[in-house]
């Protein structure tokens, strides 16, 4: 049985999942300012850490950037992980390419196949991973722990506490690169036609699938997709899955 550490210092927890897992652990981050943090923190812990990254295929030039920062300045190796091009092809030939603004479900097609079923092949040889999610950030994510169990895994959240403050503090204190759409207004970063700079009066996660009203902002990855949009998900991957 794996003993979890009482201790809630994000270093302790990143120190206490190599230790514990080595290679069977990883970071997992899509370089946004709670990534980096932790990618700082990994590099200072042990530069050997594993850290993966999706390349959905939609992604920003300047998240490539990123990439080669996190090599080049922080010393850290990146494993991307790309869509299987199978499932893709299956998808963007049935939809189209920007399936995404359709409908909600057809969004959430459209992350499951470049982002979720992506992951969860790569983390089928992993036994804990860390990611950069705060309560702060949005509804969907008030209430994340800490430490987890996320699909027979442990899944770590080791900033969960953290304001967006005390985010900004650690990256200045420690000159951690940023990445380059935050000092264009944007508050969350991830594929290029689903996230934008904030306008007036907005916040937080606002700036991603702007045109959604009724569905959670999220891709899947950490909040999974229940009730009635998980149906409509399961009949709409039938068609795309290559089995
Ligand atoms: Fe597709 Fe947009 Fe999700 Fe990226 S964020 S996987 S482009 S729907």
């Amino acid at each position: 049985m794996v003993l979890i550490p009482m201790h809630r210092d994000p270093r302790h927890l990143l120190r206490w999942a190599q230790d514990e897992f080595g290679s069977r652990f990883a970071v997992v981050t899509s370089f946004q300012d709670e990534g980096m943090v932790l990618l700082h923190m990994a590099a200072a812990i042990d530069p050997g850490i594993r850290v993966i990254t999706l390349d959905t295929g939609r992604l920003p030039g300047a998240t490539f950037e990123m990439m080669e920062i996190v090599r080049n300045q922080l010393g850290l190796n990146v494993e991307v992980v790309y869509p299987d091009a199978n499932e893709l092809e299956r998808m963007v030939t049935r939809y189209g390419p920007s399936l995404f603004h359709r409908d909600p479900s057809l969004r959430k097609l459209c992350c499951h196949v470049r982002k979720t079923l992506p992951l969860e092949r790569k983390l089928s040889g992993i036994s804990a991973w860390a990611a950069g999610l705060r309560r702060g950030q949005s509804e969907e994510r008030a209430s994340v722990e800490q430490v987890e169990s996320n699909g027979g895994r442990t899944k770590l959240n080791p900033l969960a506490h953290w304001t967006a403050t005390e985010v900004a503090a650690y990256l200045e204190r420690h000159r951690v690169p940023r990445h380059p759409l935050y000092a264009e207004g944007y508050t969350t970063i991830g594929c290029a036609p689903c996230t934008r700079a904030l306008n007036a009066g907005e916040s937080g996660r606002d700036g991603r699938w702007w045109w959604e009203t009724e569905s959670a902002k999220e891709c899947g990855i950490h909040v999974a997709a229940d009730g009635a949009m998980r149906r409509t998900l399961d009949v709409l991957l039938e068609d795309i899955l290559v089995r």
